[in-house]
């Protein structure tokens, strides 16, 4: 259980800055609670007691959103469901509204958001891969001496590890940018131990964009998680691909390339298998959704992969 003797919703950065001065070494920083309360629940951490949780949800640039042809910022706090709602984040976030409809239920994708899932920073939490596809970069910001001071780093540099990122203690993830890829076809595949509510074991977000003849790969982006401590990009495999024809044996030397990165200690060889199916799921996928027909893609070899 988890209890806190305070709980502040700050309206604004600075607000939220000085309650965590306030606090310093009593209190934690809380958004959707969706990893927070289930930590201190499931005996992970046992009955922890929180002095002060500070709420940053309500914070109007937690919750910012903005879209132009190249970029797209959104706030730290947007909830998982956004990608869901309507079309505009999906249609420049491609990899997104995937790993939306497989993360958690309609309830907690309503409160857990994408700035908890990064800074949790779960080998497989499924916001990461789509985001590293998508360039992402994290915005992080501090006070100091009174003024608030903002820094920006890579997606795939901010996750150091399990559970370990490059925030430092004072900081807060305000924002992230990245890609927008309108025209691109999108994927998200994850495996885990059940149907329903699944937690990842490994999954893979892959953005293809097809060449003016439609019978090529104009662009590929490909990021994997739960194969190693850290979410990885693809690069040997989109190079593999980029400019290439599509063809089924291009796509199973493709799948064939990341089977080796596989370094998690357990259930080596199943992952194994799981990657190279996933990568192949994944590129068929994202061609379909990028407007690849049956001419390109025979039937059969995507209904061998579903
Ligand atoms: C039933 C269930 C199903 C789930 N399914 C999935 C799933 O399918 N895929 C998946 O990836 N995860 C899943 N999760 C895990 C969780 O929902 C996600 O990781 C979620 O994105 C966490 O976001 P949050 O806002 O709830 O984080 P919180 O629990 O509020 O915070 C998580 C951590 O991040 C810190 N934090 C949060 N926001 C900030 C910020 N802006 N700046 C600095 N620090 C911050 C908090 O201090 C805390 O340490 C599931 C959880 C549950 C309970």
């Amino acid at each position: 259980m988890l209890h806190c003797d305070t709980y502040l919703t700050p309206a604004s950065l600075d607000e939220a800055f000085d309650a965590m001065a306030a606090h310093q070494g009593r209190c934690r920083i809380v958004a959707g609670a969706t990893d927070l309360l289930p930590w201190a629940r499931e005996g992970r951490a046992g009955d922890v007691s929180i002095p002060v949780l500070i709420d940053i949800t309500r914070i109007p640039e937690m919750n910012e959103r903005r879209i132009d042809d190249k970029r797209v910022r959104l706030g730290a706090a947007t909830p998982i469901q956004r990608f869901l709602d309507g079309p505009s984040l999906g249609r420049a976030l491609p990899g997104m509204p995937r790993c939306a409809v497989w993360f958690a239920d309609d309830q907690i994708r309503e409160s857990a958001t994408v700035g908890g899932n990064i800074v949790n920073a779960s080998p497989a939490g499924d916001c990461i891969p789509p985001l590293i596809a998508h360039e992402a970069e994290v915005e992080l910001a501090a006070k100091r001496d009174g003024k608030i001071v903002r820094r920006r780093m890579k997606l795939d540099q901010f996750v150091r590890g399990p559970s370990r990122t490059a925030i430092e203690e004072g900081e807060l993830l305000t924002a992230f940018e990245c890609d927008a890829l309108a025209g691109y076809g999108g994927s998200f595949e994850k495996v885990g131990h059940r149907r329903s509510l699944v937690i990842s074991v490994a999954c893979i977000a892959a953005l293809v964009k097809l060449d003016d003849s439609g019978r090529g790969f104009e662009d590929v982006r490909l990021a994997i998680a739960g194969v190693g401590p850290v979410p990885q990009r693809l690069s040997d495999v989109e190079e593999f691909l980029r400019a290439a024809p599509i063809s089924q044996e291009r796509l199973e030397q493709a799948a064939e390339m990341p089977v080796a990165r596989v370094q998690s200690r357990t259930r080596q060889a199943y992952r194994r298998e799981v990657l190279r199916g996933f990568v192949m799921r994944g590129l068929i996928n994202a061609l379909r959704r990028a407007g690849a027909g049956p001419e390109i893609l025979a039937p059969e070899l995507e209904a061998s992969y579903v």
